[in-house]
């Protein structure tokens, strides 16, 4: 890993920030309405539920034709790797993370660099699927990021200085981080990144203003969190579902971040696969007895108390998880036609699941991907049906000891859905899913912990299923989980879905076209190529009385260094690093 030198150029201010109060602050009160006050952004997924959905409707169905970018900003640098971010927008300013733990103020009117951040990363840093970042927080007068090297950074949003900048984990251990940030009643909270290295997941929650330590609460059962500095309660039972000390090493990343529901006061946080990859290693024995090998919480979602980091429900979507189906893909608060309050999230397991948002109770699951042979379906409890000869073979039961069966497994290890966040309209009621139809060959090898060093025990080698497409952009019913309307795309989805009440839904490929979709036929309406691939998060807001819709563009993520057979089938994607905003120019908006 290139050792980087920081290129921050403190104080290098401005011209152009016209509006917006010298001493503006970031409220709890902006970080509750960010969905309906459209004038700004100030939050991942554009709301705290991150439902993704605009109420803006300048910007619809008969007009989206006529979009034309308004400015673009490279982010430079001599590599262009992976970029995943959601910008914010606030007081005049648009901020953006890009690879390699860089964060950019850019004035929003006019596209210009007003300041740019970059981490100074170490040696030796471990990030396990490209070096990405997924966005940042804000929150009175700082915005804050994590970085590759396991920390957190505060900096001051005005001037680009460091506030704070405090430790989340030891990167030597396989820590990372990439996630965006949630900050509830003043508490900054962040997960942790690794979970291919042995670690322990964490939620971990700062107070804001001083970054000091509030509460920590790790997701395996027998480790103990924290409160205020002091040991708080352990998490479940120790030795319940993990035999022996496999729990010290167990996984469950927390890597994804989490979303807040402030009608229950809960944060949601879901869980990465267990370690090590190798179900046989962690089992009390077979068959299993009484679930004593379902290892909990991780490949689960978790409902925690935002005040003091105490598990009020948990929901296991894996137990006994063996293919990497990662838990944690973002869990929707919403109101179903029923008017009952849900939790909606689609898996990497290939099941698209809705939960009572009272206690995380379940309440239905559907396949949303083709051909899932993991499992035969979902029982009434919640529980998956396994379908025991697509688990990968213990190596122990193999003539030799060294390989286990191989099985081929559908969806594959990056999931049905992996990171990549869909969205939810509240005009339609329907979730738009951008998933993958592959699977993989998987098998199981022997494997011990050592400190920073791969914990997997596996290999695998990723294939697509169908020939002509392995992307599907899905519209599905939460009540039913009919697929409404499907886009088929040649590469995998790695971008994130906006929709808005102008009838929309916007997401972005890898051959570098960003899209707009009919809401209710999925009728492709508009598209532009962004030059390169888009991994990226959209955002939409209201400026000058105009609608804008922005998304960054640049090719990377987890399908090129992990893909197997479909990385081949991308590898003449070019990468880049480019931020484009877009509007109606105003002539045409008034003509329309
Ligand atoms: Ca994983």
């Amino acid at each position: 890993m290139k050792r980087f030198i920081s290129a921050l150029g403190a104080g290098l201010l401005v011209s152009g920030l016209a509006t917006g109060g010298a001493d503006a602050q970031v409220t709890e009160a902006d970080l509750r309405d960010d969905q309906t006050v459209t004038t700004q952004v100030v939050t991942n997924g554009m709301g705290r539920h991150q439902q993704r959905y605009s109420p803006l409707d300048m910007i619809n169905t008969e007009n989206v034709g006529r979009l034309v970018p308004a400015w673009a900003f490279s982010l430079g640098g001599e590599k262009q790797r992976g970029q995943e971010t959601q910008p914010l927008v606030y007081d005049g300013v648009m901020y953006i993370t890009g690879s390699y733990s860089r964060l950019y103020a850019i004035d929003v009117k006019t596209g210009e660099e007003i300041w740019q951040y970059d981490a100074r990363l170490p040696e030796g840093i471990l990030p396990c699927c490209d070096v990405v970042n997924r966005g940042a927080a804000i929150y009175g007068d700082m915005i804050y990021f994590g970085t590759l090297d396991a920390r957190i950074v505060a900096l001051d949003r005005k001037t680009g200085d460091v506030v704070w900048r405090k430790k989340i984990a030891d990167y030597k251990a396989g820590y990372s981080y990439t996630a965006a940030p949630v900050i509830v009643n003043g508490l900054i909270v962040t997960g942790v990144s690794g979970g291919e290295f042995g670690i322990v997941g964490e939620v971990q929650a700062r107070d804001a203003e001083t970054g000091e330590m509030v509460w920590t609460r790790p997701v395996i059962e027998g480790h103990v969190g924290t409160f205020k500095g002091e040991p708080s309660t352990m998490t479940g039972t120790l030795n319940a579902t993990w035999p022996g000390d496999m729990w010290k090493t167990g996984g469950g990343a927390t890597w994804l971040g989490g979303t807040y529901d402030i009608d229950t006061d809960t944060l949601v946080f879901g869980t990465g696969n267990p370690a090590p990859w190798n179900s046989h290693l962690r089992n009390a024995g077979e068959p299993v007895p009484d679930n004593a090998g379902d290892n909990l919480y991780a490949a689960s979602r978790l409902g925690i108390d935002p005040a003091n980091g105490e598990i009020k429900w948990h929901f296991q979507t894996t137990p006994r998880e063996g293919w990497d189906f990662d838990g944690v893909n973002e869990v929707i608060p919403f109101v179903d036609a029923n008017g009952d309050r849900r939790y909606a999230t689609a898996d990497r397991n290939g099941f698209f699941y809705v939960l009572n948002r009272e206690d995380g109770a379940f309440v239905a699951a559907y396949p949303f991907v083709e051909q899932i042979n993991w499992a035969s379906g979902i029982d009434e409890t919640g529980r998956p049906q396994f379908v025991e000869e697509n688990r990968p073979g213990d190596p122990a039961a193999s003539t030799d000891g060294q390989k286990g069966e191989t099985v081929f497994a559908v969806p594959s290890f990056l999931g049905g859905k992996n990171w990549q966040p869909m969205a939810y309209s509240q005009k339609t009621g329907l979730f738009y899913v951008p998933s993958n139809e592959w699977g993989m060959d998987i098998w199981n090898e022997p494997v011990t912990y050592k400190k920073g060093a791969a914990y997997l025990g596996s290999g695998f080698t990723i294939k697509p299923l169908f020939e002509d497409y392995i992307g599907s952009l899905k519209a599905i019913d939460p009540l039913t989980g009919e697929v409404k309307w499907e886009y088929k795309n040649n590469a995998p989805l790695w971008g994130g879905v906006m929709t808005t009440a102008g009838g929309l839904v916007f997401t972005g490929t890898p051959e570098g076209h960003f899209k707009a979709f009919d809401d209710e036929t999925g009728e492709e309406l508009w598209s532009f190529q962004t030059g390169s691939g888009i991994v990226g998060q959209p955002i939409t807001w209201e400026m000058d009385g105009e609608q804008y819709v922005a998304v960054i563009s640049g090719w990377g993520g987890a399908v090129p260094l992990w893909g197997g057979e479909v990385a081949k089938k991308v590898n003449y994607l070019n990468q880049g690093g480019l931020l484009w905003t877009f509007k109606i120019p105003s002539q045409l908006s008034a003509a329309n």
